[in-house]
């Protein structure tokens, strides 16, 4: 290349060095910029936009939160049924926030609302939780409670909870003081002696009390990588005060203990002596804080735990409606994903009832209709995009094909 006269050498208004340092020099009105500046400027927006994006939502002042209703009208649209739950929660959730937007010099303390949620496996525990955190975009993090040890012990320290939340949020501790923590599976953490399932007690009362200090309010040091693999990092402070604590446990066994309850308390009443068959089912509708205490949590726990609440069995009914009617249902995805590739899926009546018997007889529940549904139409999907049909009808013969094909049965009781 011919050697350039120097008056027609570019210079990077940004890291002053010419085009002949630099692969490529953009330039502009009155001055240019060099590839590497360039990058780095866009590096530098992005970082500054997400963070504006964060901080502008997490802002919620009395205008801006949404008010209970308007928080239960946004979970309806992701959780079918749990009526009571969702009421609970939303109130939960919009006192918690209006305490974060009370004025500092009010002499009326209100205290924080933690949440448990007591009910089976798969009936949306973990689903509420995030849809909540979804709405109000804010910082979120799920934690089994499962993994968490006592100090000094195999597993995880109880401070890692917020290391997870901290990562949910780009290691932003201000916007992590005001996040949510789902703790998943708290009856796990039952003291032995009341629970015979728990066989190592440094997951279970140890815990509960490492916990308690979370939930009461704390300023904790929380190691920024989790775990003790990383013993020279730096920890970081935070606050647990603002957090929200929303526990989720199945309770396995509960029934039994509201049912001694109930049972001793009617008969010191003089009303008769047993719970009928049919109001069993109902019990956990009656779950109260004796009974987590008899369960195995202990007395300071329950009581960071203010707002109990229960989430029902999901029925047929309620497995069908999963299957088409939340704003993501697993229907509406499939449809979506073939509309794609200009293919409309058109689904049979009764492949659906078909799915939620075989979930129901698998003992799947909600969790088994993704699952059944991707087996039956992983054929589809994979052919789809290449045929010329326009238009594909999934029926009832072919779903039961394709399940019979794929051993499914043998897989679902692996699960
Ligand atoms: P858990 O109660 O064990 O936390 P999850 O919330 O994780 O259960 O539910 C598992 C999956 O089942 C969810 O991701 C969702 O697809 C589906 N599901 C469960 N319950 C509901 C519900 N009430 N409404 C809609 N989907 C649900």
């Amino acid at each position: 290349m011919a050697k350039k006269k120097e008056s027609s050498i570019l210079y990077c208004s940004f890291c002053g060095r010419s085009d002949r340092e630099v692969e490529l020099m953009l330039p502009g009105m009155n001055g240019c910029i060099c590839n590497d500046c360039a990058e780095r400027a866009v590096e530098l927006s992005r970082e500054y936009l997400d963070k504006m994006a964060h901080s502008a939502l997490t802002d919620l002042d009395m205008e801006t939160l949404p008010k209970p209703a308007e928080i239960k009208a946004y979970l309806d649209q992701y959780v079918i049924g749990q009526e009571t739950a969702k009421r609970y929660l939303s109130v939960a959730v919009y006192n918690h926030y209006k305490r974060l937007n009370q004025r500092r010099d009010d002499d009326i303390d209100i205290e924080k609302s933690n949440i448990i949620i007591v009910g089976p496996t798969g009936t949306g525990k973990t689903l509420l939780a995030k849809t909540i955190a979804k709405m109000l975009k804010v910082p979120f993090a799920i934690v089994d409670a499962t993994v968490l040890t006592e100090a000094g012990y195999v597993g995880e320290d109880i401070e890692s909870l917020l290391t997870r939340l901290l990562a949910a949020c780009d290691y932003n501790v201000a916007e992590a003081e005001r996040g949510i923590v789902f703790i998943d599976e708290i009856d796990k953490i039952a003291r032995k002696g009341d629970n015979p399932s728990i066989t190592r007690d440094v997951s279970g009362e140890g815990v509960q009390q490492g916990l308690l200090k979370l939930l009461e309010g704390s300023v904790v040091n929380v190691p920024p990588q989790g775990g003790r693999k990383h013993p020279e990092q730096k920890m970081i402070a935070v606050d647990t005060k603002n957090i929200l604590f929303i526990c989720g446990g199945a309770f396995e066994g509960i029934e039994r203990k509201i049912a001694q309850r109930l049972n001793t308390h009617v008969v010191g009443y003089g009303a008769g002596s047993h719970v009928s068959k049919s109001d069993r089912d109902k019990l956990l509708h009656f779950v109260a804080p004796q009974d987590l205490r008899s369960y195995g949590l202990i007395p300071e726990i329950i009581g960071r735990l203010p707002i109990l609440t229960n989430l029902e069995p999901l029925d047929r009914d309620a497995l069908l409606r999963i299957l088409t009617e939340p704003k993501n249902a697993i229907v509406r995805q499939y449809k979506k994903l073939l509309e794609m590739d200009g293919v409309e899926l058109v689904i049979d009546d009764d492949v659906l009832g078909f799915v939620v018997d075989k979930s129901i007889e698998y003992k799947l529940g909600a969790r088994g209709l993704r699952s059944l549904f991707e087996t039956i139409m992983i054929d589809v999907m994979y052919q789809a995009p290449s045929l010329k049909e326009k238009r594909y009808v999934l029926t009832r013969e072919f779903a039961e094909r394709q399940l019979s094909k794929s051993n499914f049965e043998l897989l679902a009781e692996s699960r």
